[in-house]
């Protein structure tokens, strides 16, 4: 099983079956929407490449339609579910493919993933839709870059990967937009219907797939992310207005020869970068720039 071709062969019970026998009726508290249909679930877990022998993290496995997957081709997967009654039907995969699946039960927000997974490892998750964007946030923040993960691959609802891709001037570009794009390339890698979910969510789905790039040099993850969270927090203000609470932020715009008429959805990534490059310039003795006025 852990041999070095893709084994297609092995044969897994169908997935609806898996469902009824374990008794695993969605639960809306914790996110459930399954994913039942293997070829869907073959071209996601081909989106990050060839994954022989590669170590991946998925959260939120559930009955492990995308575990069972990732398995087929030829992954390492760690796999954190909350729900302790998917595990028999975890289990049961585990054993089809000896040595290749490690289970956790738990809550993927308190765990310390690279720890956890102790070597570089790709992530790929069908993402309860409560905790996805504050795992996202936390991969991406990190102040060490590049970090151990080398790529991620999350399915989100469609407005929110529409989000993350954006570029400046378009009205969902925001604070995530910045934060996966500074350092890292995000692209929307497929659209999902919500009728390829059971059951449907109301909205569509869509799976960005976000590698790590160069870190920007000189800049401070931790001003970057003040600047952003001050210029969209009050997205519809003038910049000048905006950013007024960081010290040292206006007159860096203006060092940049960026008008601060501008509001924050006008600014490009490298905008963003420059400014923050600026303001994470030591600060004269006494005074923090990360702290308001
Ligand atoms: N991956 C499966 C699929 O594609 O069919 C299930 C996806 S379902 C949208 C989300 C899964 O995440 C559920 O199995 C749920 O129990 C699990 N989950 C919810 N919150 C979690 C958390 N904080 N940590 C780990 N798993 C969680």
């Amino acid at each position: 099983m852990c041999g070095k071709t893709r084994d297609m062969s092995i044969d897994l019970p169908p997935l609806r079956e898996v469902i009824a026998r374990h008794g695993l009726s969605a639960s809306k508290a914790l996110g459930q929407n399954f994913l039942f249909d293997e070829q869907l679930l073959n071209r996601i877990a081909a989106i990050p490449g060839d994954l022989q022998g590669k170590a991946v993290l998925e959260v939120g496995p559930g009955p492990g339609g995308l575990t069972r997957a990732l398995l087929r081709a030829g992954a390492r997967v760690t796999a954190i579910e909350m729900d302790s009654r998917c595990l028999p039907a975890l289990e049961e995969l585990s054993d089809a493919f000896p040595g290749q699946l490690r289970i956790m039960q738990g809550d993927a927000l308190k765990l310390n993933h690279d720890e956890l997974m102790g070597e570089p490892f790709a992530v790929l998750s069908n993402l309860p839709y409560n905790v996805g964007t504050a795992l996202f946030v936390r991969w991406l923040a990190g102040e060490t870059w590049p970090p151990q993960w080398t790529s991620l691959t999350l399915m989100f609802q469609q407005e929110v990967a529409q989000r993350i891709v954006a570029s400046a001037g378009n009205s969902a570009f925001g604070r995530l937009s910045v934060l996966a794009q500074w350092r890292s390339t995000a692209a929307l890698a497929m659209k999902v219907h919500r009728s390829a979910f059971t059951p449907p969510p109301k909205v569509m789905s869509a799976i960005v797939h976000v590698v790590p790039s160069a870190m920007p040099e000189g800049v401070s993850a931790k001003v970057l992310e003040r600047i952003t969270e001050a210029a969209f927090g009050q997205r519809r203000k003038m910049l000048r207005q905006s950013v007024k609470g960081i010290e040292g932020a206006v007159a860096a715009l203006e060092a940049l020869e960026i008008d601060t008429q501008r509001r924050a959805e006008t600014l490009s990534v490298e905008e963003f970068v420059a400014l923050a490059r600026i303001l994470s310039r030591p600060a004269p003795a006494g005074r923090n720039l990360l702290s308001p006025q």
